[in-house]
């Protein structure tokens, strides 16, 4: 009896609010999502997000990131979606791997207690299995996390086949946990057709007719358009899909970053008619310390232009967490920063396009193709002093670039690219032998790195002891460590063992360093990563000094 009023009391003093998106994907569903949690973090109460993602893969972890954009590390090593990144930079709480629930994580799970025997006798169906199972994960989130409220959104757009199981599951607990402690959020595209610049609201209706039919009616609907919804847009809206005025918020494109978010849905009193819907009490958001950081970010005094090195620069979302600790930085520093996406294969017809950086920065990746455009970048910056950062496969590069051209070893390589290379600088992780599987069985999460207190890394941090993300297979080979810093490239950061190599720093140049951990997973507005902080002052300096 105890028991069972313990869980109803838990059920409802949770308040949720879901967020699901319309007539396209791709509409900055995860920004809303991030920027109502903010101004309700800066109202005072206590935030937690799930993302779920409908695919059948387990996890963002073997994921392309052509396809799907960067895969995100959190700090217990779970590869996720990159709006978790959202999540994490907007609030600066540690999310973890339940924070994402995916359709190949519920079946998982489903399907391994059907096989103990967990339902012997019973037909295993998508309701009510699959959606108890997607229940309780969200039940689960909402109780651990100790969270006022749980935002949770929902992936793809309303009315796919995928998403299903997960709207009629919250389509349940909207009903369990009762109306004030429920939101439902829609958000949508209003496009601007013709050259009046008409606003268009029938794919919004469409999309909340489709939300209807399968049992939800939104309380609050957003609409993502180019610019403001207008008034008669927002009457029509309220009036078509049967939503009051005030809870039809305009989202029009942010100008200089989508921190601007949090303050243009408040601009619109959100938080206020959240808090009636869901009877929350409490102040105002105090968005003060945001709109300092925005200020700053607006009002550059210098600019840099910094060259990103990478295969994937085709789709800008796969180097998300880079281009974001840019903007970190650039609003601690004051100074604008120009990213340059460099295609590292086309480099491999030379650099001449290198010339005019003020920084470069090498990202992480995977496979051979374009590595040897990145070793030329390495040796270009190393050469002519130009400030330089590289991050897992880019310290990789480095070594490899350094063994080549300073140590002398024409063939030296990863063993991730040529298994068989007389002078494998870079080579797996000893541990890594053992491993078959593809899937969450790399050196994974937050990870402890000791610097070296005689270092640049040490000033940049400021401490001796830190933790960072990683996500490698592949280390710099121990027999060759001497040899190299005996030329000149020093290793300032390591693990615990003292036997993997985590930071170089180059004596004698004004800026070469690099990472084998991603120092870009945990850079947030008002902590911005000591590595991109530290490229970005070398680059103004170097600028400053080739005026
Ligand atoms: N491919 C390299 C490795 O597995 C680098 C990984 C990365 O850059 N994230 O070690």
């Amino acid at each position: 009896m105890k028991i069972f009023i313990f869980v109803v009391i838990i059920k409802h003093s949770m308040k949720l609010i879901v967020v699901t998106g319309g007539v396209i994907s791709g509409l900055g569903k995860g920004i809303t999502t991030s920027s109502i949690a903010k101004i309700l973090q800066e109202k005072g109460l206590k935030v937690n997000i799930i993302k779920i993602d409908p695919y059948i893969n387990y996890d963002a972890g073997t994921m392309n990131p052509y396809q799907h954009g960067e895969v995100f590390v959190l700090d217990d090593g779970t590869e996720v979606d990159l709006d978790l990144g959202n999540y994490e930079r907007f609030l600066d709480i540690p999310l973890n791997g339940e924070n994402n629930i995916t359709t190949g994580k519920v079946y998982k799970t489903v399907i391994e207690k059907e096989r103990k025997g967990e339902y012997l006798g019973k037909t295993v169906q998508i309701i009510p299995h699959i959606t108890d199972e997607i229940k309780r994960r969200i039940y689960r989130v909402a109780k651990t996390s100790g969270a006022d409220v749980v935002l949770i959104e929902v992936g793809g757009t309303v009315g796919d086949i995928e998403s299903m199981p997960f709207l009629e599951a919250l389509r349940q607990i909207g009903r369990e946990v009762g109306e004030e402690n429920r939101l439902f959020v829609h958000t949508t595209l209003v496009p601007v057709l013709d050259v009046v610049g008409e606003q268009k609201t029938k794919p919004t209706q469409h999309s909340v007719k489709e939300l209807r039919s399968i049992g939800i009616s939104p309380d609050i609907i957003v609409g993502r358009c180019s610019v403001p919804l207008t008034k008669e847009t927002k009457e029509k809206i309220s009036n078509f899909c049967d939503v009051p005025i005030d809870a039809v918020i305009s989202a029009p494109d942010a100008k200089t970053s989508v921190y601007e978010v949090p303050i243009m849905l408040e601009e619109q009193n959100l938080s206020e008619y959240i808090s009636k819907k869901l009877r929350i009490d409490g102040r105002r958001p105090d968005m003060r310390k945001w709109r300092e950081f925005l200020e700053r970010l607006e009002n550059p005094e210098e600019e840099v232009t910094i060259g990103v090195v990478g295969k994937y620069v085709h789709l800008k979302d796969s180097y998300l967490s880079h281009k974001e600790s840019f903007i970190h930085a650039s609003a601690h520093l004051r100074t604008k920063v120009n990213i340059r996406w460099i295609d590292s294969e086309a480099l491999e017809n030379g650099t001449e396009g290198l010339q005019s950086l003020h920084g470069i920065l090498i990202p992480g990746g995977f496979g051979a193709r374009g590595t040897e455009g990145k070793i030329m970048a390495a040796r270009f910056a190393r050469e002519n002093g130009i400030p330089f950062l590289g991050i897992c496969l880019g310290f990789q590069m480095a070594v490899v670039e350094f063994a080549r051209n300073v140590l002398g070893y024409d063939d030296a390589n990863s063993t991730e690219f040529v298994p068989d290379t007389t002078h494998p600088v870079i080579d797996l992780l000893p541990e890594q032998r053992r491993v078959n599987e593809l899937g969450g069985t790399m050196r994974l999460g937050s990870q402890k790195v000791i610097l070296d207190e005689n270092s640049r890394a040490y000033r940049l941090y400021g401490e001796k002891i830190i933790y960072e993300r990683h996500r490698h297979r592949y280390e710099v080979n121990e027999e060759y460590i001497r040899e190299i810093e005996s030329h000149g490239m020093k290793f300032t950061g390591k693990d615990e063992t003292g036997r993997k190599m985590e930071i170089f720093e180059l004596e004698g140049h004004p800026f070469y360093m690099a990472s084998q951990f991603h120092p870009e997973f945990k850079s947030r507005p008002l902590k911005p990563s000591r590595l991109h902080l530290g490229l970005v002052q070398a680059a103004l300096e170097y600028k400053r000094s080739h005026r």
